[in-house]
């Protein structure tokens, strides 16, 4: 099944040239998602792929990880922990800031949503350089949470984030490289 629908979800990404940038080569997951086959796929990709893994819940990174969380997460049974962009969350927070290719970004996480000992699979649409996964890594972790892997739909191996994650020791799982 997998190699062919593999395929067919790399072939359903977007790519559009200079968004949303000059030089960047933006891949769209959109078309995924409103696909229910490729939506489904994805949920089963990665419930197989962490089929030995042991976790406590998913955690989504903003906005496009929400969906693949979701997705995930109903298909293993798990909750759904949203990563956010700083200043969406009520109640008390604890923030990790990042750089990205030009600045700064800031990401959120509600203190009570891991708990001590938690195992949490965090989620992407997409995994670039990885400054983006390490801060969710490193927020899930301030809360006495552990990383039980990554899941990528796509994986930009140029940019070796994925590479960067494995040698920081996670398991990192991507569907279209
Ligand atoms: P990074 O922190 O460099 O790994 O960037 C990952 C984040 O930026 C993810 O949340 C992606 O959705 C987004 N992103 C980075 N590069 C691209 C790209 N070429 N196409 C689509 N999304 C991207």
């Amino acid at each position: 099944v997998s190699v062919v629908a593999k395929l067919n979800l790399d072939r359903i990404i977007g790519k559009h040239q200079d968004f949303p940038k000059p030089g960047i080569l933006f891949r769209d997951i959109n078309p995924v998602f409103r696909n229910p086959d490729a939506l489904k796929f994805i949920a089963s990709e990665f419930s197989r792929k962490f089929s030995k893994t042991r976790y406590d819940a998913t955690a989504g990174i903003e906005s496009r990880g929400f969906v693949v969380a979701t997705a995930v997460g109903m298909k293993a049974g798990k909750g759904v922990i949203m990563i956010r962009k700083v200043g969406k969350l009520p109640g008390p927070t604890i923030k990790k800031s990042y750089d990205i290719e030009y600045g700064n970004a800031t990401m959120e996480l509600q203190t009570d949503a891991v708990k001590k000992g938690q195992r949490v699979l965090i989620v992407d649409d997409l995994i670039a350089t990885g400054g983006t996964a390490v801060a969710a890594a490193q927020l899930v972790e301030e809360l006495g949470g552990k990383v039980a892997g990554f899941g990528f739909v796509i994986e930009l191996a140029g940019l070796k984030g994925a590479d960067r994650l494995r040698q920081m020791g996670y398991r990192v799982e991507s569907l279209v490289v």
